[in-house]
């Protein structure tokens, strides 16, 4: 299979441009934009000119609104695409999406920014369930290649990211593998991308964190060292 580009949008997007008011979604696009940054010092979210064919990569997106239920909560705040490069985060490179179609392959948003290209992937993981407020797509080689000694659940390698059929395989996922605990799940198709998520930007961060490091304990299993 040839490697897919990286940063691409496969979806319908319509996007009405302007300003994000900074009342209503400061404090989580501040939320976003900490954890982005943990990332991007990891290495997980950036822009490289030898990876990806130089697109920038990794994205972050958080749940609109209040806790289950309530109106507005079916949107959520997402990095605009081609991003992952920029040294500086600010409201202005956001967007809100307001409504995702699996089916048809479809996404509108509002804001500043365009959309991600893996929104429809985050609105798949949305889908999951109302406690998922947050969610980071990174790119790790490290994590990645040992996806199935950690045991992660991974989507089917000819399945595309930001596609129905990837929305489709996030479901499959849920029914047939511990993702839903596990918090974590590796794109089989997607080189080195990774998709963590939870109730709060901590959670998802963590389960981030987390397998960063079962990664490097198995890497010093495999060396007998760790090594920078
Ligand atoms: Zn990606």
């Amino acid at each position: 299979m040839a490697p897919e580009q990286e940063g691409v949008v496969k979806f319908t997007a319509e996007h009405s441009a302007g300003p994000l008011p900074h009342g209503r979604f400061g404090a989580l696009a501040r939320e976003l934009a900490a954890w982005r940054e943990i990332l991007a010092r990891l290495g997980l979210v950036g822009q490289d000119a030898a990876r990806y064919g130089g697109a920038g990569f990794g994205n972050v997106s958080g749940r609109v609104g209040p806790f289950p239920g309530a109106p507005g909560a079916r949107s959520f705040l997402v990095t605009g695409t081609q991003t992952g490069g920029l040294s500086c985060m600010a409201l202005e490179h956001f967007c809100v999406v307001t409504r995702w179609d699996v089916a048809r392959n479809r996404v509108a948003s509002h804001g500043p920014a365009l959309p991600s290209s893996e929104s429809m992937t985050h609105g798949a993981l949305y889908d999951l369930g109302p406690h998922i407020r947050f969610v980071l797509h990174a790119h790790t080689p490290l994590v990645w290649r040992r996806a199935a000694r950690l045991r992660l659940p991974t989507t089917a390698p000819a399945v595309a990211y930001g596609t129905p059929a990837m929305a489709e395989e996030v479901r499959r996922l849920a029914r047939e593998t511990p993702l839903l605990e596990r918090r974590a799940l590796a794109m089989g198709g997607h080189e080195d991308g990774i998709i963590v998520f939870g109730r709060t930007a901590a959670e998802a961060g963590e389960a981030m964190t987390s397998l960063v490091a079962a990664a490097y304990a198995l890497q010093f299993d495999e060396a007998g060292r760790l090594c920078r």
